[in-house]
This record gives C-alpha cells, sequence and structure tokens, in this order.
C-alpha cells in the first residue's frame, strides 16, 4: 500500500488522503502541485494535516478555506494549536472565528494558548476576554493580572475532579505480550483528560495522568492495555502500523496498546514543570519494577523505548507530546537511578 501510494500518478488522483499521503510519503515532493489539488478536493481533515506537516509558504489560502467553511470551535482550536508557523495576523484571525461561535470554553483555550504559551499580546482580544472572565469570575482583569487569571481558569478549576478505582477503557490484560515501551503523550488539561478517560463513550485512557503540581492519577492497571497509543493493522486507517515512525512499532503486526504503557502530562507544548518531571521519573520507576516482578524483564531505558506519541501516529499526531518534551532529561534521570 504505501509504495503503490508514493509512485502513485497525481494528476489523475483527486483522493483527499492519497493526495495527503503521496506528499507525506515522499517527504513533500511536488508540494505545489498536490496542496493546489488537495485544496480542491475540499476536505478540511486532510488540509489541516497538509498545513501541519509542511511549512507552506502561502498558506493563507488554505488556512482562509478552513476558516470560512468550519464551524466546529474545537478543530479551529487545533489549528490554531498544531500549526506551528503561523503568523500572529492568522492566529487573530482563527481566534476571531472561534469568537465568532460563542463557544466560551475554547474562547478561554485559544486565548490562553496566545497569550500564556506564544507569549504574544493582542489589545482587541485581550478587551474582548476581559469582559467575559469578569463576568464569569466577579473579580476585576486588568493587562497585570490577565495571565495569572488565564492560568487558574484553565488548570485549577477541574483539579477537584476525581474518579474512584480505574476506568473501564481499556482491554483486559497484553494479548501474549510482555510490554515493553512507555510513551508519552500530553493533554492541555488533567480535567479535561480525567473526565474524557473515565468517559466510556469517548474510547480512549492513559494508564496514568500527571498533572503540572507532580500529582499522579493512575486511569488503567498496569495489567491492561490503555487506549491511548492504537494502531490499526487495516491500511486504509490513518493509524495503520506501518506509519509508526518507531521502527519497533512498524514492525510488530498487532495493535501497540498490547505491548506499551501510556503516560499523560498535562502540558500545551511539552515542557513540564520540575514536579512533573520528578513524578514522570517516578512513575515509569514503578514500571520497570513492574516488569522485573512480574516478567522477570529488564526494561531497555533508551529513546527507542520512551517514546512520544508522534512516534506512534505520526499521521494525525504530530504535536504529542510536543517539541519541548524533555525525554534525554528523564532518560538520563532514570539512568543514573536505576
Ligand atoms: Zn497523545
Amino acid at each position: 500500500m504505501i509504495d503503490s501510494i508514493k509512485n502513485i500518478s497525481i494528476n489523475e488522483c483527486n483522493d483527499a488522503r492519497t493526495l495527503y499521503l503521496y506528499l507525506y510519503l515522499n517527504n513533500g515532493k511536488d508540494l505545489e502541485t498536490v496542496s493546489n489539488k488537495l485544496l480542491e478536493t475540499g476536505n478540511l481533515r486532510y488540509i489541516h494535516f497538509l498545513l501541519r506537516s509542511f511549512e507552506i509558504e502561502e498558506y493563507e489560502k488554505y488556512l482562509n478555506f478552513i476558516i470560512e467553511n468550519c464551524d466546529a470551535p474545537s478543530y479551529l482550536y487545533n489549528i490554531l494549536y498544531d500549526v506551528d508557523y503561523l503568523d500572529d495576523e492568522a492566529r487573530i484571525k482563527i481566534i476571531n472565528k472561534i469568537f465568532e461561535l460563542n463557544d466560551n470554553r475554547y474562547i478561554v483555550k485559544a486565548v490562553y494558548y496566545f497569550f500564556n504559551v506564544l507569549k504574544k499580546h493582542n489589545i482587541d482580544i485581550f478587551n474582548r476576554v476581559k469582559g467575559l472572565l469578569e463576568d464569569y469570575l466577579k473579580v476585576e482583569v486588568n493587562e497585570d493580572s490577565f495571565a495569572s487569571v488565564l492560568d487558574k481558569i484553565i488548570y485549577q478549576e477541574d483539579y477537584e475532579i476525581d474518579y474512584p478505582g480505574f476506568s473501564n477503557n481499556c482491554f483486559k490484560g497484553r494479548n501474549g505480550h510482555i510490554p515493553n515501551m512507555i510513551v508519552c503523550h500530553i493533554n492541555n488539561t488533567y480535567g479535561a483528560a480525567i473526565k474524557r478517560f473515565y468517559d466510556e463513550t469517548s474510547e480512549v485512557s492513559a494508564h496514568y495522568v500527571i498533572r503540572r503540581d507532580g500529582h499522579v492519577k493512575q486511569v488503567i492497571s498496569l495489567d491492561d492495555s490503555a487506549w491511548a497509543n492504537g494502531t490499526s493493522l487495516n491500511e486504509e486507517s490513518d493509524i495503520y502500523y506501518k506509519f509508526a515512525k518507531s521502527s519497533i512499532i512498524s514492525n510488530i503486526i498487532d495493535n501497540a496498546n498490547y505491548y506499551t504503557f501510556s503516560i499523560e502530562h498535562e502540558s500545551f507544548d511539552g515542557s513540564l514543570t520540575n514536579e512533573q518531571i520528578a513524578a514522570t521519573v517516578g512513575v515509569m520507576k514503578d514500571i520497570i519494577k513492574y516488569l522485573k516482578d512480574k516478567y522477570n524483564y529488564d526494561f531497555i531505558i533508551d529513546c527507542d523505548h520512551i517514546i512520544g506519541h508522534s512516534d506512534v501516529n505520526p499521521i494525525v499526531r504530530t504535536k504529542c507530546p510536543g517539541k519541548e518534551f524533555p525525554f534525554g532529561t528523564i532518560i538520563n534521570e532514570l539512568k543514573n537511578n536505576n
């Protein structure tokens, strides 16, 4: 399948997924021609994938098409969040569209991302959000307190949430594998992650969620397979196992959830607090000890076995856990302490 798409005659192809995969598998060959064909298909999903996978110089026409044709605030937020090279004008355009859609949760998320993560400023956005925050929090908000008010509203509100016991979002057991890899993820906020992982309709979970203050919540037993790093044996799927960047994963003909552990971190860009790094190292030590006790297996501490979600599912997850994720620090600490 991969070879046939790589060598397809693009002039005769009008299928958005095939066009995107052609670019992806050929590292951007014929970028301009294929991007234009992809835009003609009008397929938002793969136009979005195109934008975030390749730094497209004249990205305005692609972005404008998405902004005009998309009415889902969560989707627009994802464009803002994972297309890294947009200029501020383009970012503000996306934020204004999210404003138009009146979804307060995504308005605050988008504004938080722009002001607090990217460290940008825009007076019009500040003025629009100021009123919203004041109505909601019943406190006065000014330029000096803006960042900390956003911070508070984004993170701390949901810290009260707790669920007893483990979630049912898992496969029981390991389908005959000895799990031998740890996959790191980010999810913007702890509260949103926990809610989804205990919601049986979401069909997602991770073994652990680690908050910015270092608090650790275990969601799934290490004996079971969480639903975070799924790969598919179906070549029509965007999580087809042969797409994996990890050569270990692209050579195992089974769902990667069965032989991996997953750790979710509260973060927007992959950077972790010191408390989070210490907690992550602690959790990984627990996993290493568990493998020794249960399977008499020595976990291999290196960057082939401690990887990111984007190494498992590079087509659908480009920014998990993000460029800032401190793999080197974590691996060094584990090696020095083991
Ligand atoms: Zn992930």
